[in-house]
C-alpha cells in the first residue's frame, strides 16, 4: 500500500519566531486531533530546518523537508545547499522541480535528473514536481508535457529506485492562484502519470508510488481531491502557513 502524504511547502515565508510558533501549533493539533496515519511533512526554508526538526524530535508523525538542493555534492557553489548537508542534518525529504524553481531559476529535465540522483544517493526522498502551465493545457498538450517531465528526470532510474520517489502533480495555473483543478482533472492526470509509470516499470511498481496533488488545496476542497483513486495526498502551499487550515487538510485524508 502506498503512503498517504500531506506536505506543506512554506516557500520563502515566515520569520524564525513565526516558523517555530506555526510548528508548535501544527504539532499540538496533529497530536490531539488527527487519527489517520498519513505522513505529514513540513518543507521549511533552509534556515528553519534544524530548529523545526528539533521541535519535532520526540514524535514520528511529522517530518521535515527542504524545498530544493544543489545537484553538486560539495564545492565552490556560493549560496547553495547540498544533499549531503541535508542528510547530515537528518532531513528526510526534499522537493525538487517545483514550478517556481523551473520558472524563476530555469531548472529543467536534465538538471533535475542530476538532483534526483544526488538526493537518492544520500538517502533522502525526493518529492518530484511536475505540471503544465495554462497555455499548455489550453492547447490540450498537458498530458504529453507531464509525461515528458516524468520521463526526463525519473525514467533513468531502475524499478527498485523509482519506488523511493514521491511525485507531486501541480498544474502551474492552480499554484497560488486560488484556482484548483477539479477532482476529475486531478484524477485524470494522476491516472495518466500512474499509467506512464506502469508502462515503463509494471503495474505493481506504479501502484507503490505516492502521487500528490498540488495547486490551491484548502480545507474546503481537500476531501474531494483526496478521495480520488490515484490522489495519495497533497502538496500544499499557501494553506500550509495557517495551522488550523493545514490540519483540516490533513484530516481530509482517510
Ligand atoms: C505549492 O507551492 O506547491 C502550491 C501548491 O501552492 P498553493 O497551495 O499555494 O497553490
Amino acid at each position: 500500500m502506498r503512503s498517504k502524504i500531506v506536505a506543506g511547502n512554506w516557500k520563502m515565508n515566515k520569520t524564525l519566531e513565526e516558523a517555530t510558533a506555526l510548528t508548535s501549533e501544527i504539532l499540538k493539533m496533529v497530536t490531539d486531533e488527527v487519527s489517520s496515519d498519513a505522513k505529514v511533512i513540513l518543507c521549511t526554508p533552509f534556515p528553519y530546518l534544524l530548529p523545526v526538526k528539533k521541535q519535532l524530535d520526540n514524535q514520528t508523525r511529522i517530518a521535515t523537508g527542504a524545498q530544493n538542493c544543489s545537484e553538486h555534492e560539495a564545492g565552490a557553489y556560493t549560496g547553495e545547499v547540498s544533499a549531503p548537508m541535508l542528510a547530515s542534518m537528518g532531513i528526510p525529504y526534499v522537493i525538487l522541480g517545483h514550478s517556481e524553481r523551473r520558472q524563476y531559476f530555469g531548472e529543467g529535465g536534465s538538471l533535475l535528473a542530476k538532483k534526483v540522483d544526488v538526493v537518492l544517493k544520500h538517502g533522502l526522498t525526493p518529492i518530484y514536481c511536475c505540471g503544465e502551465p495554462l497555455d499548455v493545457r489550453e492547447r490540450n498538450e498537458h498530458e504529453a508535457l507531464v509525461k515528458q517531465q516524468v520521463e526526463e528526470s525519473l525514467f533513468h532510474l531502475d524499478a527498485d529506485t523509482i519506488k523511493k520517489i514521491v511525485i507531486a502533480y501541480e498544474p502551474v495555473w492552480a499554484i497560488g492562484t486560488g484556482k484548483t483543478a477539479s477532482a476529475q482533472q486531478a484524477q485524470d492526470m494522476h491516472a495518466v502519470i500512474r499509467k506512464h509509470l506502469a508502462d515503463k516499470y509494471g503495474q505493481a511498481t506504479a501502484d507503490s508510488i505516492s502521487i500528490l496533488y498540488g495547486g490551491s488545496v484548502n480545507a474546503g476542497n481537500a476531501k474531494e481531491l483526496f478521495a480520488c483513486a490515484d490522489v495519495d495526498g497533497g502538496l500544499v502551499g499557501g494553506a500550509s502557513l495557517k495551522a488550523k487550515e493545514f490540519v483540516e487538510i490533513i484530516k481530509s485524508i482517510s
